[in-house]
């Protein structure tokens, strides 16, 4: 009996993983489509100056679109995409389409602030190319570099060194501006970051989080705030959703933010008219 039972399960196991491989297949078709449709869009999330309450900047974040679907979140796809090598056209897509909408908005009146693009380590794999398609975006649109960021990840930092900072400089070249993304989930320490041209940290939501009730998540945010104002980095909080965070972050001379706190992510037509309307950062 047991023999029976175990080949059951056995072959429930090897079903479920055919629908999980065939699933895979699925949206890696539909994501192949979806490309070659355009079938996205980027919202933008605010990021704040938290003692004078002014925006600094807006974080591109993608979308797809899906048009059964509808919306389709970036962690279900994202990493897919990383995976087969996608993210190499879309993440092209958008550089091109952040640069040419904080334009369009700087051009209705909008505050001139700078739109930060996430980065995946694939990009970097790729000699100039993501450096080429940077300079080329901001000469098409006309951005000048001082708004722009890039996101990166601590993953990124630690493949391929040397290569990465030739990289890294030649965008610092360019007049953008370097951001760590997620920071203080990777393994990188301050000392490691010194190597690097970087301008921010990034500190990651996970550790905001809870940041009033765990003691371990308040000292990771500390350290990263104090060793971060010590190497001269601009250090932004992530996932900032209540006013305690938001006061607790304050009192630890953390300026910068962004979070549901103060605005969800919403398309650029959205911001636009929010902001004419005076309801932008309430
Ligand atoms: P991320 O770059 O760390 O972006 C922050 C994520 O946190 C966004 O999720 C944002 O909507 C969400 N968020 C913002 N404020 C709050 C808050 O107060 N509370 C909580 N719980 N969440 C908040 P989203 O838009 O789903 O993006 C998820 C991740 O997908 C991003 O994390 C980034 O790693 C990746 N991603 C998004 N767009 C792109 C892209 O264009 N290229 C690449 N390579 N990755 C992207
Ligand atoms: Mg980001
Ligand atoms: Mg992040
Ligand atoms: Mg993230």
């Amino acid at each position: 009996h047991a023999k029976a039972e175990g080949k059951h399960n056995f072959q429930f196991y090897k079903e479920e993983m055919n629908t999980k491989a065939q699933e895979r297949l699925l949206l890696e078709n539909k994501l192949r489509h979806a490309i070659e449709s355009g079938h996205f869009v980027l919202h933008y999330q605010p990021q704040v100056d938290i003692k004078t309450k002014k925006l600094i900047g807006l974080e591109a974040l993608i979308r797809w679109i899906d048009p059964i679907q509808g919306v389709i979140s970036p962690l279900t796809f994202v990493p897919l995409a990383e995976e087969t090598g996608m993210i190499g056209k879309i993440g092209d897509w958008v550089i091109r389409k952040a640069c040419e909408e904080n334009k369009r908005l700087q051009a209705f009146g909008f505050p001139e602030v700078k739109v930060a693009v996430n980065v995946s380590a694939y990009q970097f794999r790729h000699g100039d190319h993501l450096c080429r398609v940077i300079q080329e975006s901001l000469a098409a649109t006309e951005l000048s570099p001082e708004y722009l960021s890039v996101e990166l990840t601590e993953s990124i930092l630690i493949e391929n060194v040397e290569d990465t900072i030739c990289q890294l400089r030649r965008l610092k070249d360019l007049g953008i501006t370097l951001a760590v993304d997620d920071f203080g989930t990777g393994y990188s320490s301050l000392s490691y970051l010194k190597r690097f041209p970087i301008d921010v940290l990034k500190i990651d939501q996970s550790f905001i989080r809870d940041i009033l009730d765990d003691a371990n998540d308040e000292a990771i945010v500390n350290a990263i705030i104090g060793m971060g104002r010590s190497l001269g980095l601009t250090v932004l909080a992530e996932g900032v959703e209540t006013v305690a965070h938001r006061d607790y972050l304050l009192q630890q001379q953390c300026y910068y933010a962004q979070g549901y706190l103060y605005c969800k992510p919403k398309p650029a037509e959205e911001l636009l008219e929010c902001w004419q309307a005076g309801s932008l950062l309430l």
